[in-house]
């Protein structure tokens, strides 16, 4: 699979967890200039007009706009019968008690997919490449 070519944005309002999954998609084989970074939705959602990402990855709880109205915004742009690109949304949260139910939820909202952090790298690498083919 050709990684360089995909865009990817990463948007988490705490910067290490940013850092961390970003040396992943590195790993991935991502071309770091297709990698973007947003610390809250208002900045992810201006990036995503902007760029065009083929994956959004958004940490849930942020300040201004978190990762649930990110996934409404996302939704309501790019419906899936309208001719525009379809981007695809992995959905990241530490703070998750029943990681069963917030992975209903989050596919009812829209979500591709759910990672639960701490996650571990294998897991990463098997849902954005199958996130990304
Ligand atoms: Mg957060």
């Amino acid at each position: 699979m050709n990684m360089n070519a995909k865009k990817v944005l990463v948007i988490d309002d705490e910067k290490p967890a940013r850092t961390m999954v970003v040396r992943a998609l590195e790993r991935l084989g991502v071309d770091s200039a297709n990698i973007f970074q947003a610390e809250n939705g208002r900045v992810g959602t201006d990036l995503i007009q902007k760029e065009c990402p083929d994956l959004t990855i958004t940490d849930l709880t942020m300040p201004e706009m978190d990762g649930w109205e990110v996934l409404a915004w996302i939704r309501d742009q790019y419906k899936p019968s309208q001719p525009q690109p379809s981007i695809k949304v992995l959905a990241m949260s530490g703070y998750v008690e029943d990681p069963g139910g917030a992975t209903k939820r989050l596919t009812d909202a829209g979500a591709d997919g759910f990672l639960a952090k701490p996650f571990r790298l294998e897991t990463f690498f098997m849902v954005v490449k199958s996130l990304l083919a």
